[in-house]
């Protein structure tokens, strides 16, 4: 009962209703719908829900719908239930036959490849029109559009005449001829854009495409343009000497774009693991809804106790200045660096045993009934553990100090901690260096007028979420993504805050 109602009893009994009443906050904070269902209610509201359907001969209702992320869980539930958790492998081999005969390619959506075969000819149509009104409408297309247009039919091409594919070859009008050509990608499964030459050149080994160190030569194709240093091709930058050549990713998506592997190879062929400078990389590659997603974890091992100047002889190339990690074009601005030398301090330092000391403590552990393990796990701080993704490019980065094996020297292997940074990329749908946003921002190519933001991109979304649950059946705890840059400074190199 209620001190304010109007029959209060004074006394005892109404003093504790009165103190153990919920306090009105804690009932605004309370929806009643969603979190404090009433089950009886919506139970019995359902029943006669259901015996009213049945009553009018309306059959059986239908189910709802599943949730996306319980159909994607589904999914791959069913993908992944023959594959050992731990090790990844398969326990029954059957499974793997009967699955490579089984190709999904229902989730290549964004291009659907029309089948105009059937359609009924329309030439009469278009040699109705005067080559004047043709020119006319040819006039309000942008370059390229036009050329297009132009090579649709023969009548067209009588029609509008051959000047649009004499202004395409002017230099002036690359761009126009790239997205030109981007539009014959289909019909060529056997060549590939090249884009410093906007021509197509046939593969020398096509399907047998390796991604290769950045100072190994093995060219896709062969390109008068190869070795000019002045017009390089488009490659994306993963660590110290590893590239990804935007060719790697025109093949991988198109491959599933189109439907056919004999366009290019599959992502999992990209898939690399290298040891340079202390560090040890490994990459993976995913092609989701026709883009290519990257993960590079990279591991370097840690001592505790580290003075700044050895935290940046750790993290720092001295040949550039880099991250020996994989990181994106933005990683100045921010609190990537600051973060990863957080994540450092927090590595347990091993207790003093010199004279008396290492007596004392273990008396002091005994008395408060702890052990002392040097090896125990490291908890990172509210700065330092949260995921963070870049504001300007679809790139994600978490921090873990993790207890590694340390096999460099084969009579003493023991276990050290090791920082380990992972990238999550998304490097866009291949389609063309110059109109896939995604690269361009992961190049930090991106136009001033048109800025990428990852969080309206992305949206609740991350990068790492798709990519980790394509390959496992777990469900992957939750953590909370927080902005790289949260307030927004861009000095670039000319910042302070980087080294
Ligand atoms: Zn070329
Ligand atoms: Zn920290
Ligand atoms: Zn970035």
């Amino acid at each position: 009962m209620s001190v304010d109602s109007p029959g209060h009893q004074s006394g005892v009994k109404s003093f504790f209703s009165g103190v153990l009443r919920p306090k009105k906050s804690r009932q605004v904070l309370r929806k009643s719908g969603a979190s404090n269902p009433n089950l009886r209610q919506t139970a019995s509201r359902q029943g006669s829900k259901l015996s009213s359907d049945f009553d009018g001969n309306e059959g059986v209702p239908d189910l709802p719908p599943l949730a996306p992320l319980e159909a994607h869980r589904l999914k791959y539930r069913a993908l992944h239930s023959q594959v050992d958790k731990q090790l990844g492998e398969r326990q029954d081999y059957t499974t793997m036959f009967h699955a490579l005969g089984i190709q999904d390619n229902s989730e290549s959506a964004g291009f659907v490849a029309e089948d105009d075969s059937f359609r009924p000819p329309g030439d009469h149509d278009v040699a109705s029109l005067s080559a004047e009104l043709w020119a006319g409408i040819a006039m309000y297309l942008p370059l390229s559009d036009a050329a297009a247009l132009a090579l649709a039919s023969k009548t067209l091409l009588q029609r509008l005449g051959t000047g649009y594919f004499s202004a395409l070859e002017d230099p002036d009008h690359h761009r126009d001829k790239i997205g030109f050509l981007v539009r014959l990608d289909s019909q060529l499964p056997l060549h590939l854009l090249c884009f410093p030459c906007a021509r197509y050149h046939r593969r020398i080994k096509p399907g047998q495409e390796c991604l290769q160190p950045a100072n190994v030569v093995d060219p896709i194709f062969s390109c008068p343009e190869a070795h000019n240093s002045l017009n390089p091709p488009p490659r994306h930058r993963l660590t110290h000497g590893r590239v990804l050549p935007f060719s790697f990713v025109q093949l991988t998506t198109r491959a599933q774009r189109f439907g056919a592997p004999v366009y290019g190879i599959p992502a999992e062929a990209l898939s690399r693991r290298w040891k340079r400078d202390g560090w040890t990389h490994n990459t993976r590659y995913l092609v989701h809804q026709n883009r290519l997603l990257v993960r590079v974890v990279s591991s370097g091992f840690a001592d505790p106790g580290m003075p700044l100047s050895a935290q940046r002889m750790l993290l720092y190339s001295r040949e550039d200045y880099w991250p020996f990690f994989s990181a994106c074009a933005h990683w100045r601005d921010g609190e990537l660096m600051d973060a990863c030398k957080c994540a450092l301090g927090h590595i347990p330092r091993p207790r003093a045993t010199a004279g008396l000391q290492g007596a004392e403590a273990r008396v002091r552990d005994a008395f408060a009934g702890r052990a002392y393990n040097p090896n125990s796990f490291t908890t990172l701080c509210n700065k330092c553990r949260p995921m963070r993704r870049c504001p300007e490019c679809p790139s994600e980065y978490l921090i873990e100090i993790r207890l590694t094996e340390d096999k460099s020297d084969p009579r003493s292997r023991h276990f050290r901690h090791a920082i380990v940074v992972t990238r999550w990329s998304d490097l866009g749908d291949g389609s063309s260096p110059l109109t896939s946003p995604e690269w361009a921002a992961c190049n930090g190519e991106s136009s001033p007028d048109q800025p990428y933001d990852s969080f309206a991109q992305l949206g609740r979304r991350s990068i790492s979420g798709i990519f980790e649950s394509a390959f496992t059946q777990e469900t992957i705890p939750g953590q909370r993504i927080i902005s790289l840059n949260p307030k927004g400074v861009k000095l670039g190199e000319n910042g302070h805050g980087w080294y």
